[in-house]
């Protein structure tokens, strides 16, 4: 059986493994600057301020926060969707199941689409790799 990630450009490929590894310096460089600048809100993965006196100025920039999942900036999250791809790496998980929750969620139902969240957005950045300060 044929892997699906055969299909992906090798190039790409190769930039998100190293990106995913934390082997890509360029992203650990910007998340060092803008962790210098004051203050928290941050992207989770560049480090870029929601508040504080540069805010204003990075907002016009493009590094606002992303209207479907505000834990990201636009930025970050058009760069993701630009580099369309991925690769396979070696990952651990910790999966909880917590009780009761499927008869909760089958009460629930589907979550509404409002603007201020997804469905696909937060389930997708799961798997984003959380950097640190
Ligand atoms: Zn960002």
């Amino acid at each position: 059986m044929e892997s699906v990630i055969e299909h992906v450009d090798k190039a790409v490929e190769e930039r998100w493994r190293r990106y995913l590894m934390g082997e890509d310096p360029a992203p650990r460089s910007w998340r060092s600057v803008w962790s210098k600048l004051p203050r928290a809100p941050r992207c989770e993965l560049c480090a870029v301020p929601f508040g504080g006196p540069f805010a204003p100025a990075l907002r016009m920039l493009g590094r606002k926060r992303f209207a479907r999942n505000p834990r990201y900036c636009d930025f970050c999250v058009g760069r993701l969707v630009q580099g369309q791809g991925g690769a396979e790496i070696e990952m651990s998980a910790l999966f909880a199941d917590v009780r009761g929750s499927v008869p909760m969620a089958e009460q629930l139902g589907r979550p509404a689409r409002n603007g201020s969240s997804t469905a696909s957005i937060p389930r997708a950045s799961m798997f984003l790799p959380r950097a640190e300060p």
